[in-house]
C-alpha cells in the first residue's frame, strides 16, 4: 500500500532483437525484398515512388532468430535531391541499425547514387551487406559481378519477386548481424548493482546505512571476486546484496561549517554519478522541501534509475499523512514515474522493501523496447492522435528507436518541429504503454529537413 504506481509488471516480449536498416534508391526493389524476407504472400508494394507507408520497422524470425527488419523504401525522398536524401538515409541506418543492408537494382547497375550511399556505408563501422535485386534468372550474372566495385564486398543476387537467391540471403544476414542490439549507454561492470543514497542533512541517511549494514562483514567474503572501494558499502537487503557508494562521508560525522552545503551537494552529485540507481531519502516528517527536489533533480539529470523513500514514517500522524497527499501532487507530479517505499530507520520498519523498488526501477533502467514493436505502437498513436500542424504542414513521424538503454533514450525522426506538448505527450503514452516505472527516459527529436 505504500506504493504509488505499484509494480506494473514486466511487459511481455520485450526481449531486445537485433535491428537490419534496408537501404537503398527508390524502386529498386526494398520493398518487395522486405516482403519477401518476411515470408509475406501479398506484397504491400505501391507503385508510386516515395510513398509514405505507415510502418516501416518489422519482426522477423529467420532459423530460429529474430532480428527486426526496417524498411527505408517509406521515407519521402526531399527536396535537397535523390542522392542527398538516400545518403542521409544511410546515415541514419548507421546510427541505429546493427547491420544495414544496401540493395541495388542488378538491371541498372551501380548509378552514382549508388556509388555516394556506398561510400557513406564504408566509412562507418556498422556491417554491410550489398544485394543486387531483380535478378530474376541469370541473364545478368555479369552485371551483378561488376557490383564488386562498390566496395562492399559479394553483391548477393536476389529476386524479391519470385524469391530466387532470398534465402541465401537471410542466411548471410544472419552471419553479419549481431546477436543482440548494440548498446549505446554505458554497460555495468557486473557484481552487485551501485546505488547512491542520498539526501538532504538530517534525513536519517546514517541512520539507514547502520540499520542495513548490519549483516555487511559477513556479506563482503562471500562476494567472490569483487573488489569494493574502500568508500562503498555492501549492504544485504532483502537476499541481495547492493554496492551503496560513496558512503564513507555517511560513516564518520562531519561537523557543520562553512562551505559544508556545497560539499555536501557536490558529494550528492558524485555519488549519483557512480550509482546505477539512487535512493533519495526524504524526511516524512516535514514538508517536502526545495533541497529534496534539488537532489531529485540531480538524479534526473544524470539519467539515473530513481526511488522516493520518505523516512521517519513513525512520526506521521493522520493530518501529516494528508498534507504530504498535497505535496506530492504539487511538488512531486514531474518524477510520478518513480515507486515511493515508507519506512523508518530507526524501527527498521519497511527497509526491506526498498530492494523490490530498486529492482523494479532498474529493469526500466536496462530495458529495451524492440524496434518493431515501438514503430507499431508508435504508428497507432499518432494514427490516432497526430501531432499538431505548424506553419500550415503537418509534420510527420517517420521512424524511431530505442538508440541506448540505462537510461532508455529514444530518437524520434521527423519530417519537421514537434511541438514540446506533443513530445510530452508521446512521452506520457509511452510510459503507459512500456512502463519504464523508477526510470527517466530520454527523447530527442532529429528533424530531416
Ligand atoms: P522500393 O521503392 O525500393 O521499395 O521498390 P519496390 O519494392 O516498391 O519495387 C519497385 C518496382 O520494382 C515495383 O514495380 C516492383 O514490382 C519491382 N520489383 C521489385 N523487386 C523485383 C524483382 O525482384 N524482380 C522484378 N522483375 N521486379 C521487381
Ligand atoms: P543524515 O544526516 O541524513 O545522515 O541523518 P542521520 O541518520 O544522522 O539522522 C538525523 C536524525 O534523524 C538523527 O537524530 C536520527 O536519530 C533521526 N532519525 C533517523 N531516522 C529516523 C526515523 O526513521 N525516525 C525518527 N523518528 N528519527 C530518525
Amino acid at each position: 500500500a505504500d506504493l504509488v504506481d505499484g509494480a506494473d509488471g514486466e511487459p511481455e516480449g520485450l526481449v531486445p532483437a537485433p535491428v537490419l536498416a534496408v537501404v537503398g534508391r527508390p524502386n529498386v526493389g526494398k520493398s518487395t525484398l522486405v516482403n519477401r524476407l518476411l515470408g509475406r504472400r501479398e506484397a504491400v508494394v505501391q507503385d508510386i515512388p516515395g510513398v509514405t507507408r505507415d510502418r516501416i520497422a518489422y519482426d522477423a524470425l529467420w532459423n530460429g532468430r529474430r532480428f527486426t527488419l526496417v524498411d527505408t523504401g517509406g521515407w519521402e525522398p526531399d527536396a535537397k535531391g535523390l542522392q542527398a536524401s538516400v545518403a542521409a538515409q544511410a546515415e541514419m541506418a548507421m546510427q541505429t541499425a546493427d547491420a544495414v543492408l544496401l540493395v541495388v537494382d542488378a538491371s541498372v547497375g551501380a548509378t552514382t547514387t549508388d556509388e555516394a550511399v556506398a561510400r557513406v556505408l564504408r566509412r562507418g563501422d556498422v556491417p554491410v551487406m550489398l544485394c543486387a535485386t531483380k535478378a530474376d534468372d541469370d541473364r545478368l550474372t555479369s552485371d551483378i559481378a561488376a557490383l564488386w566495385r562498390l566496395g562492399l564486398g559479394e553483391p548477393h543476387p536476389v529476386s524479391g519477386l519470385h524469391g530466387r537467391g532470398s534465402g541465401d540471403l537471410l542466411d548471410r544476414i544472419l552471419d553479419i548481424l549481431p546477436e543482440s542490439p548494440r548498446d549505446l549507454g554505458f554497460g555495468a561492470p557486473g557484481g552487485p548493482r551501485r546505488v547512491a543514497l542520498v539526501g538532504k542533512p538530517n534525513v536519517g541517511k546514517s541512520s539507514l546505512l547502520n540499520r542495513v549494514s548490519g549483516e555487511v562483514r559477513s556479506v563482503v567474503h562471500e562476494v567472490a571476486g569483487t573488489t569494493v572501494d574502500p568508500v562503498d558499502s555492501l549492504v544485504e537487503l532483502d537476499g541481495e546484496v547492493w554496492r551503496f557508494v560513496d558512503t564513507a562521508g555517511l560513516r564518520k560525522r562531519v561537523n557543520t561549517a562553512s562551505g559544508m552545503e556545497y560539499y555536501a551537494s557536490l558529494r550528492t552529485k558524485a555519488a549519483i554519478e557512480a550509482a546505477e540507481v539512487a535512493v533519495v531519502l526524504i524526511d516524512a516528517g516535514e514538508p517536502i522541501a526545495e533541497q529534496d527536489q534539488r537532489v531529485i533533480t540531480m538524479v534526473e539529470e544524470a539519467g539515473r534509475a530513481l526511488v522516493l523513500v520518505f523516512n521517519k514514517w513513525d512520526l506521521v500522524d493522520e493530518d501529516r499523512r494528508l498534507a504530504m497527499k498535497r505535496e506530492l501532487e504539487r511538488d512531486l507530479v514531474r518524477v510520478r514515474w518513480a515507486e515511493r517505499v515508507n519506512i523508518s530507520a530507526l524501527t527498521g520498519r519497511s527497509v526491506t522493501k526498498i530492494a523490490p523498488s530498486l529492482r523494479t526501477a532498474l529493469a526500466s533502467w536496462d530495458r529495451r523496447v524492440p524496434t518493431g514493436r515501438l514503430n507499431g505502437w508508435l504508428s497507432e498513436v499518432v494514427a490516432a492522435t497526430p501531432p499538431p500542424v505548424r506553419g500550415g504542414k503537418q509534420p510527420k513521424i517517420l521512424f524511431a528507436t530505442q538508440a541506448a538503454t540505462r537510461p532508455p533514450t529514444f530518437v524520434l525522426f521527423t519530417s519537421g518541429f514537434l511541438e514540446a506538448g506533443y513530445r510530452r505527450f508521446l512521452e506520457r503514452r509511452l510510459r503507459e504503454e512500456f512502463g519504464f516505472t523508477g526510470s527517466p527516459i530520454r527523447m530527442s527529436i532529429r528533424v530531416r529537413e
